[in-house]
């Protein structure tokens, strides 16, 4: 079983009370293991050792002591010698921690100095030989790790570095699953998150976590409310299937929440993490390749959001791998789905779940939507998805779009009308629909309608805004106002997910739950 160990920072002796109050809130949340980092911890010789017997002694989880040097990235200034001195009075104290956390450069230049920390009477206290790499994976990581591995006294092996990529989160598993002791291998920063969730699936022997972003002691570390209530930690085995978001940025991505519950729900073996991919196609098919073709990590599937959406088309048809025709008319997908032959297929949920959200959302059938004059404001990629979907169904399109070359290159593409660049009062449409980033938080323009103040809308109009953050956008504000039916873009972004979910877990999808996940 993985632990999780929470990581807490103790700097001076009146802190010790607080950590000992976080250590135990921890240890309720789920932590079995704390770490007290006292690099910074400071006093005289005595007063120091005292600060970290009492930490030790009233931990309400084993421990592990840190006093990780500035050369490893920790905030310790002393020499090796102090060190030692500190880590043999500790582990001699009558009161020794579980583990003692040394690092091995500090070890390799001169063993002796921690003979007197390693022979602790009853050697109650085993050592962690750690070594980290702030600047990305090291040169001579398999030397690293065949020298602790060797080390006779190294009861754990302990290897981290800065992921410079999300490829080397594979490594750190392919390291735990060819372990011969004992190992921590996990990966620090934005892409290193797979490897401290997935800890579990390759054997880990504990994954680090804090009890808020600000007290994380190394970047990329989860909560462990996240690792336990979002990514279920505890439910992570060697068979679980992995599936993410794949986009750049994604840290703010909603499908964690919602497909991590909906598995939950339907007792799916699975785990969803958010896995930011630089934009470059090449970066696309290395990566999504070698998640592919990794012979244990069963990743099983992915949403796949901007800027990757005609990657994914791109990589799934050079592998020779199915791409759905609708995706294929569209020129973008958003689902991967792997077989268990490794085979890759990709959909474009997006369009079938716009369709549906009008539909239901306006209260008519999918034939009914022929003919009916609709406008459409914007042409990127969620325009382009409703258009084929519209079109599909023989309404009357006519997009309307800042760039009009944008519009006029769609509306040839899917045989529809090409208007200005708003909707004017002479020409009224039944439905209105905006695909452009107007009204979204954080985007170009969030308190602006893509409507003007004066648009015609009426009980008989429809108006459906894609942007779904928030959800109450200042069109849907104007549409409600002007008593017009309104369709949030929450509904689109639910049906995409479920659309895919069910691809992947040939379940349907949980739609309540996802609904309640949303607005946890
Ligand atoms: P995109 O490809 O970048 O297209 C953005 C569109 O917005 C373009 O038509 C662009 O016009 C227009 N636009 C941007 N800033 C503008 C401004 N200041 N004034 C007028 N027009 C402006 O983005 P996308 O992928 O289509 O996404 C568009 C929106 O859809 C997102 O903001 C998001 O909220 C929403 N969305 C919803 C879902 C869902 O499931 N509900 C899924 C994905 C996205 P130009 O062509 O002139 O640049």
């Amino acid at each position: 079983m993985t632990l999780i160990a929470v990581s807490i920072w103790v700097a001076s002796e009146p802190e010790v009370d607080d950590a000992l109050a976080k250590a135990r809130q921890a240890a309720e949340a789920g932590a079995r293991l704390v770490e007290w980092r006292v690099d910074a911890l400071d006093g005289d010789g005595v007063d120091v050792i005292a600060a970290a017997i009492r930490l030790i002694k009233d931990s309400p989880l084993p421990c592990i002591i840190t006093r990780r040097p500035t050369s490893e990235g920790g905030m310790c200034s002393e020499t090796d010698i102090q060190r030692s001195a500190f880590f043999g009075g500790v582990a001699n104290s009558g009161y020794a921690p579980k583990y003692l956390d040394i690092e091995l450069a500090s070890f390799r230049e001169d063993k002796s100095h921690w003979s007197t920390a390693l022979s602790n009477d009853e050697k109650d206290a085993s050592l962690i030989l750690s070594s980290h790499d702030f600047d990305g994976r090291p040169r001579d990581l398999f030397q690293r790790i065949e020298e602790i591995t060797n080390e006779p006294a190294c009861d754990v092996i302990k290897i981290v570095w800065a992921a410079r990529s999300l490829r080397d989160n594979l490594e750190a598993f392919d390291l735990l699953t060819e372990r011969k002791k004992p190992m921590i291998a996990l990966c620090m920063g934005q892409f290193g998150l797979m490897s401290r969730v997935l800890a579990p699936k390759f054997g880990g022997f504990l994954t680090f976590a804090c009890m808020d972003k600000d007290d994380a002691t190394a970047t990329g570390q989860p909560t462990i409310n996240e690792l336990i209530d979002l990514y279920r930690f505890d439910q992570i085995g060697l068979d679980t299937k992995v599936y993410g978001v794949i986009g750049w940025p994604v840290e703010h991505s909603l499908s964690p929440k919602i497909h991590n519950a909906g598995f939950c729900a339907l007792g799916h073996d699975g785990v969803y993490l958010p896995m930011p991919l630089p934009p470059e196609y090449e970066h696309f098919k290395a990566t999504v390749g070698s998640f592919v073709d990794h012979e244990r990590l069963d990743f099983r599937g992915a949403s796949v959001t901007i800027p990757h959406k005609e990657n994914l088309l791109r990589f799934v048809s050079e592998r020779g791998g199915m791409v759905d025709p609708l995706a294929e008319k569209i020129g973008a997908a958003n689902t991967l789905v792997i077989d268990d032959d490794g085979v890759v297929s990709c959909f474009n949920t997006d369009a079938p779940a716009a369709i549906e959200s009008l539909c239901d959302g306006a209260g008519i059938k999918h034939e009914d939507l022929k003919n009916r004059r609709i406008a459409v404001i914007g042409a990127g990629g969620v325009a382009r998805a409703v258009i084929a979907g519209l079109c599909d169904a023989d309404a009357k399109v006519t997009i309307f779009n800042r760039t009009p070359r944008k519009a006029e290159a769609l509306a040839e593409l899917f045989h529809a009308e090409v208007g200005g660049k708003t909707p004017l009062e002479l020409d009224k449409f039944e439905i209105y629909i905006n695909c452009t980033s107007l009204g979204m938080a954080g985007g170009p323009a969030p308190d602006q309608s893509p409507l003007p103040l004066d648009a015609p809308l009426d009980k008989n109009t429809v108006v459906f805004d894609t942007v779904y953050t928030p959800q109450q956008t200042p069109l849907i504000k104007q549409a409600e106002a002007a008593g017009a039916k309104t369709i949030s873009g929450i509904e689109m972004f639910l049906r995409q997910a479920s659309l895919q979910f069910e691809r992947w877990t040939c379940k349907e999808a949980p739609m309540e739950v996802f609904r309640k996940a949303l607005n946890k």
